[in-house]
């Protein structure tokens, strides 16, 4: 998951950008407006932690204008404890959800993962494919019911290809999910990961791997019969 955190203060940007990369989460972190709204607009994130005070842009001015341009990226908003009419206007403007300051990151992180859920109408914390089983609770990959072992990065890649099976995916848009724009692009970390992936695989059962090569493009997560 890739989330855009738009935040002036530096020691909240410091806590929730520590917290979400402890999750596994890949972040971009920004510290005023008129730059976050740069990022919000171009780039693809599973999800954008926005502030209302900021400087530049203030956060529902960014909030409605995403809209405006059919941008649809969840939107938690980052609220003053007592400011109803800014988070009245934040959640008719689109917001999607909002948590008042002072809170704690792992309720920040929970709020995510629901929107998550509701986003993709996906409840599971179990993904199944074939002989491939995730368990995003523990963060745990079986293959043959055989946990595989993966690092926390090889972990978000099988992730993301996983989510949506049979569907190809760029090096550029698996590169952006799981290390963030910010890392070097034109470096061939994405087959190298797939690789090493592939290789534990082997070791715990030689069966075929499930994450396929599409030359040329990228990579994609084998669809599998569900009901053989
Ligand atoms: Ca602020």
């Amino acid at each position: 998951m890739n989330i855009l955190l738009i935040e002036d203060e530096k020691r909240i940007r410091d806590f929730v950008c520590c917290g979400f990369r402890e999750q596994g989460f890949v972040v971009d972190c920004c510290d005023n407006g008129d730059e976050g709204f740069q990022k919000a607009r171009s780039r693809e994130y599973s999800a954008i932690v926005l502030d209302i005070m900021l400087p530049g842009r203030d956060g529902l001015s960014i909030l409605g204008s995403l809209r405006k341009l059919g941008i649809n990226t969840p939107v938690i908003l980052l609220t003053a404890r007592n400011e109803l009419g800014d988070r009245i206007e934040g959640l008719n403007l689109g917001a999607d959800d909002y948590l008042a300051k002072p809170f704690f990151v792992e309720e920040l992180i929970a709020r995510i993962h629901a929107l998550q859920r509701r986003v993709t109408g996906d409840r599971q914390n179990n993904i199944v494919s074939g002989n491939f089983r995730l368990d995003r609770i523990h963060r745990e990959v079986y293959w043959c019911e055989q946990s595989v072992g993966l690092t926390g990065r090889e972990f978000n890649l099988i992730e993301y290809l996983m989510r949506s099976p049979g569907r190809v995916f760029t090096r550029t848009q698996i590169m952006s999910h799981v290390w963030g724009y910010d890392f070097a692009p034109n470096t061939n970390v994405v087959d190298v990961c797939i690789k090493r992936i592939r290789k534990k695989i082997s070791l715990v059962n030689d069966d075929e791997s499930p994450i396929e090569s599409i030359r040329g493009v990228g990579y994609r997560f084998k669809k599998c019969d569900m009901n053989p």
